[in-house]
């Protein structure tokens, strides 16, 4: 297949669009911009560029992996953003979802483990000119308490439970989206919303296979 590099993938981003993410179901117009407008291949290791459109997920280094594109639409719709929220990443790898994410929220905050990564999300997102995320290294399951609250936590690895933190840290009214469950076995993305009085109401939406959670309150591996 030849790819229109020339055309910075425009073709294989369309057809990314069509195929994958409407075709299955995401209806949310934001979300669909988003995708049709973030350079998915920009965020992705050199040798693996060519394959930035295919419908799976990649490796992007120190053993993670970038979701495949449906799952970040997925992912995104499932948050309920009208834009102009404040939302919190956990996982930010080479900082993809993150960017399709500052194209709704007015600010995106996300947090990584490896220092490598974050590292690397960093220039990418500076050089792409994706000024409303901020990025920390660090611990992701402890949230990041001195920007809180959250209308929209996002997790992009799999934990064992959600942690106490992040439903201390959305806001009323606000939805968190992890996969939780056993990591060896697959998990099931997990739709959260903050009630008043310390209710939440809980979704299951999808089954899935993320990387691992490490930290406090990830697994212990
Ligand atoms: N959202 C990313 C994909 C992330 S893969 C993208 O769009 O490219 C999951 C990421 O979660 C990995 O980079 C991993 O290092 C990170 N991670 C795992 N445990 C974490 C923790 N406790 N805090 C922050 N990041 C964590």
């Amino acid at each position: 297949m030849k790819y229109d590099k020339d055309n910075n993938f425009q073709t294989e981003r369309e057809r990314m669009v069509r195929s994958q993410i409407e075709n299955r179901g995401v209806t949310n117009p934001l979300v669909i911009k988003a995708m049709r407008t973030v350079p998915r291949h920009e965020f992705m290791p050199e040798d693996v560029q060519d394959m930035a459109y295919t419908d799976r997920p990649l490796p992007l280094g120190q053993g993670q992996t970038i979701s495949q594109p449906y799952i970040v639409a997925f992912m995104t719709q499932s948050l309920r953003l009208c834009g102009g929220e404040k939302v919190l990443e956990i996982g930010t790898g080479l900082g993809y979802q993150a960017a399709v994410l500052s194209q709704i929220a007015s600010e995106v905050y996300s947090i990584e483990y490896l220092a490598e990564l974050e590292a690397r999300a960093r220039n990418l997102l500076t050089y792409l000119g994706y000024n409303n995320v901020h990025l920390k290294l660090g611990d992701g399951t402890l949230g990041w308490p001195e920007m809180s609250p959250f209308d929209g936590i996002i997790v992009t690895a799999s934990g064992p439970d959600i942690p106490d933190s992040f439903k201390e840290q959305l806001a009323v009214g606000g939805r968190l989206v992890m996969p939780v469950g056993e990591y060896r076995f697959g998990q099931t993305i997990i739709r959260l919303t903050k009630g008043t009085g310390g209710h939440f109401q809980e979704e299951r939406l999808l089954d899935v296979a993320f990387v691992p959670l490490q930290g406090k309150f990830g697994w212990n591996i």
